[in-house]
């Protein structure tokens, strides 16, 4: 991967009193999968937008390939937006939507068939030239739209909800597929998505949004086990979380003391002070249930009742009441032994090791 191919400086975007993009700064590499996460209305969108050059930003600059875009129009940017749509001509075979945009510049004859062909192939749809967008599957008709950004040999795709339209299995299958496509082109890809499941599979980096910000960046595994706040913690599906005072600081690890429960040990990556206020953020598959009270090797057991259990094939889910007021999901796999499953109302210890979860400063 590169140096910076796209890059954001202090950017502002406001639509009357909403700031769409709010002093937003990023850097994307050359070469990178890139998505930008964040629920609806965070800003994704108008950060693609000021990337295409359909908007322009009130304050700050977008750079492209080194160059300052603040007066390129979009069809001069060295960029491709691929609609959520897929916005195909339905009257049009899939080598008449790939050559539509060379036709319409006057590209020769010879050029387009060579360079559609070679568009198809990077996302394997070579031998369905002559059918109709409706002849193919949604997963192909995304294909199409994708070969029709290639084709035009854009230094940057942005892709808005590239699997939007699809439905949930094949959007699994698609997720490995782009990414594929992406590594075999070697082109950068920005890609906006609501979908954190879809951004942490297809993403080398993400950026976590919320209100026109970026709340972190880093790699899928950074800001699914590191993450940065508790929005960006909830956003990337934890659902439990913990809330105490700093009791004492040892090194990386510290303890904390939580209202009604045991004392808990956690690493933290520093900021953090004796009597200071954190949160700590655990996934629901980090936890250890049993029916014994002793640690057994791990840093942490918690008392708690089971207050629901929900079958769910492959996996058990338990929600589990702590105290009144903290109220856990433990995700367990489901090996099939009735015996180890636990029972409404029963009481079970919740271990974990203090290298798990995250915690974050108050
Ligand atoms: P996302 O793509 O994350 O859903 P958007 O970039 O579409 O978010 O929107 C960010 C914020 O800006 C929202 O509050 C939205 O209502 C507002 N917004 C976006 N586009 C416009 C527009 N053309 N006019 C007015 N407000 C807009």
């Amino acid at each position: 991967m590169g140096g910076p191919i796209v890059e954001l400086r202090d950017v502002v975007k406001a639509y009357g009193v909403t700031r769409a993009v709010d002093h937003l700064s990023l850097e994307i590499r050359q070469g990178e999968f890139f998505s930008i996460l964040g629920p609806s209305g965070s800003g994704k969108t108008t950060l693609l937008r000021l990337l295409a050059g359909f908007e322009r930003p009130d304050r700050g600059e977008v750079w492209i390939e080194g160059r300052l875009m603040q007066e390129v129009p979009p069809n001069l940017r060295p960029v491709n937006l691929v609609f959520q749509h897929y916005a195909l001509f339905p009257h049009l075979t899939v080598f008449g939507n790939v050559a539509f945009g060379l036709e319409m510049r006057g590209v020769s004859r010879h050029e387009i068939v060579s360079r559609v062909a070679a568009a198809l192939e990077m996302v394997r749809l070579t031998g369905k030239q002559e059918r109709t967008p409706t002849q193919l599957s949604g997963g192909e008709q995304q294909r199409v739209a994708l070969a029709r950004a290639l084709v035009n040999r854009p230094a940057v795709v942005l892709l808005d909800e590239p699997l939007g339209a699809l439905d949930q299995q094949l959007r699994q299958e698609m997720q490995v597929e782009l990414k594929g496509i992406q590594e075999r082109v070697g082109l950068t890809f920005i890609c906006v998505t609501h979908h954190q499941g879809e951004a942490l599979t297809m993403s080398d980096r993400v950026a976590v949004m919320d209100q026109g910000r970026a709340l972190q960046v880093g790699s899928p595994r950074e800001v699914y086990d590191r993450p940065a706040s508790t929005f960006v913690a909830n956003f990337i599906g934890i659902s439990n979380f913990l809330t105490g005072s700093v009791d004492s600081v040892h090194g990386a690890r510290c303890t904390i003391r939580v209202p009604n429960l045991p004392e808990i040990v956690a690493r933290h990556r520093g900021g953090i002070g004796e009597g200071g206020r954190v949160s700590l953020a655990l996934r629901p598959e980090r936890l250890h249930l049993s029916r014994e009270a002793d640690l057994n090797g791990f840093d942490n057991a918690v008392p708690a009742r089971v207050a629901k259990a929900i079958y769910g094939g492959h996996e058990m889910q338990y929600q589990l009441r702590l105290s009144d007021d903290v109220l856990w999901t433990a995700r367990v796999p489901n090996d099939g032994t009735v015996e180890r499953r636990f029972a409404l109302d029963e009481t079970v210890f919740v271990r974990w090791n203090a290298d798990e979860g995250a915690i974050l400063v108050e």
